[in-house]
């Protein structure tokens, strides 16, 4: 049976095609994914629609309470929820759970749903007048969402927007359907009434029915920059509230006063954990100083040789495979490109043979991690986003360089800077142009009551996704002005504009 979709609170069919789902560490698959065609998603369109007016007329509280439910239910499955994410994306175990930890962190935000929308209220805005603002949702909303986090980034969304009192529509990566999928089916089980949360899996033919469709008020989007930037385009095209977070080159700086061990290790996480396919790893080390960079380079390549690639669910291992072949040729061939272009490369990733059980070369697509020194601005490897265990050293001589550096660049998703000085620290974290910032943090990811979001082309839209901002994204303000006369109050026409005046 194919991996299908999750309509009006159960399991449904939909569409002719199908693709196949690969386990990245064998390079075998074992299942396959419907891709719903435009009457498939227009069926969970039309379920979430019947689902909303009840819906929104629940109050908060219980609609947090399925949150509070649902979070005991992620706890208690995390080990299922786990295994099937690193069967499909490759991660390790141990950073499946960090994803789901922090997915769960929003949905005990969104668990605040009474707190959140209690308004602001203004007694006495006049004589005998009351003045409040509300929040209000919107209707049919829907998320489209990349393979680097299947469980974590639908919850960025889905959660708040419902808890909101929106209905939703879901359409999470092709490539790792499985854990997104158990996700929503536990929703159901923790009490969500069906047609709130719906999931349609499937590829562009999905994505472009949700824009189009009138019925659907707002896009809430997270993958690669081109696509973020058809989808927001399109999407405010057809007259919906979108935001859309794209892709990343984020750039750490460390200065010569850093503590160079505690910056290495903080680097090695930060560049290869997730295989380098996460939107705030870094990819790209400034060093200040010649000095700086040889101390860097040395500490990376020693603890770069100790590091143990291999199948996702062996606890030993630090990092697992590539999502697919197909990105794997993409990442190594960004490693060809940097050679061309004259970076210097000192660990080279592609020389890397793992083993399965039985001791043959594995089919996993795996590439180990890989050091280049040198790299500069205008080089390929420098300027685009490459996804995967590719590590850049770019030597410069100042801070100001450093920074101007990042600021021209395209991408202003994440930055970090590693330094004892304050006030080196605090310049930087005033002036840079980037989105979330990090000083001695190398993956800088906002807690879920802050919001998520980069600048430039890291983000298009003016709200950043969960936490306050996914409060506004979800709903509408309205205010209301109310005034009971007493019954003594004489009622006289008056003509100039009502003012607080007098
Ligand atoms: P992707 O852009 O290929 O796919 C994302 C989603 O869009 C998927 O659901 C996919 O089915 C759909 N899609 C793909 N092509 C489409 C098209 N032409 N028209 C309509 N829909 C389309 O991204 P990905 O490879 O799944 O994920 C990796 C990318 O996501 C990286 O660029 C990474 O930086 C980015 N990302 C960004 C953030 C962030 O918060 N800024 C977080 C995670 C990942």
């Amino acid at each position: 049976m194919p991996i299908a979709h999750w309509i009006n609170g159960q399991s449904a069919t939909g569409g002719t095609r199908s693709q196949p789902v690969y386990d990245p560490a064998t390079g075998l698959s074992h299942q396959e994914v419907l891709l719903a065609d435009r009457a498939t998603v227009e069926s969970a369109i039309d379920a979430a629609e019947q689902a909303y007016p009840a819906w929104r007329d629940t109050p908060p509280l219980k609609r947090a309470r399925v949150m509070m439910r649902l979070k005991t239910l992620l706890e208690q499955h995390a080990d299922a929820i786990c295994r099937l994410i690193t069967a499909e994306h490759g991660k390790v175990l141990s950073d499946a759970m960090g994803e789901l930890q922090r997915g769960i962190e929003n949905i005990e935000y969104a668990s605040y749903a009474p707190e959140l929308l209690k308004g602001e209220h203004s007694k006495d805005a006049g004589p005998g007048i009351d003045s409040w603002s509300e929040f209000q949702p919107l209707g049919v909303v829907a998320g489209i969402t990349p393979f680097n986090f299947p469980a974590m980034v639908p919850l960025w969304m889905w959660p708040m927007a419902v808890v909101c009192g929106n209905t939703f529509v879901l359409k999470p990566s092709e490539r790792v359907p499985s854990s997104t999928l158990y996700i929503a089916q536990l929703a159901s089980e923790a009490g969500l009434p069906p047609g709130v949360l719906n999931l349609v899996n499937g590829d562009r033919e999905a994505v472009d029915t949700l824009l189009h469709d009138p019925r659907v008020k707002a896009v809430s989007f997270v993958g690669s920059t081109p696509v973020a930037e058809h989808i927001y385009h399109t999407g405010c095209g057809q007259n919906k509230r979108v935001q859309a977070l794209g892709g990343a080159k984020n750039h750490a700086v460390v200065l010569p006063d850093a503590d160079i061990a505690g910056s290495v290790s903080a680097l090695m996480g930060a560049a290869f954990g997730s295989c380098g396919q996460r939107c705030m790893a870094i990819p790209l080390v400034v060093a200040v100083g010649d000095g700086t960079a040889d101390a860097l380079v040395a500490g990376l390549q020693r603890q770069m040789a100790a590091m143990r690639v291999g199948a996702g669910n062996d606890n030993r291992n630090d990092m697992g495979p590539l999502v697919t072949q197909q990105h794997y040729e993409k990442v190594k061939g960004y490693i060809d490109q940097g050679v061309e272009e004259g970076a210097t490369l000192v660990v080279d990733g592609r020389e890397l043979a793992v083993r399965d059980d039985s001791g043959q070369i594995s089919q996993g697509y795996f590439l180990g991690p890989t050091l280049f020194d040198h790299v500069r601005p205008g080089m390929r490897i420098y300027q685009e986003e490459i996804f995967g265990p590719v590590l850049g050293v770019v030597r410069v001589g100042s801070l100001k360089e450093a920074m101007a550096m990042i600021d021209a660049h395209e991408y202003g998703n994440g930055t970090c800077l590693f330094t004892r000085d304050g006030e080196a620290a605090r310049f930087f974290s005033s002036h840079i142009q980037v989105g979330m910032v990090g000083i001695n943090v190398a993956l800088p990811v906002p807690v879920a009551y802050h919001s998520f979001g980069g600048w430039k082309r890291s983000l298009f839209g003016d709200l950043h996704a969960y936490g306050p901002d996914a409060v506004r994204f979800y709903t509408k303000r309205k205010t209301i002005t109310q005034r009971w006369p007493s019954s003594h109050d004489a009622q006289h026409a008056t003509f100039s504009f009502p003012s607080g005046q007098g």
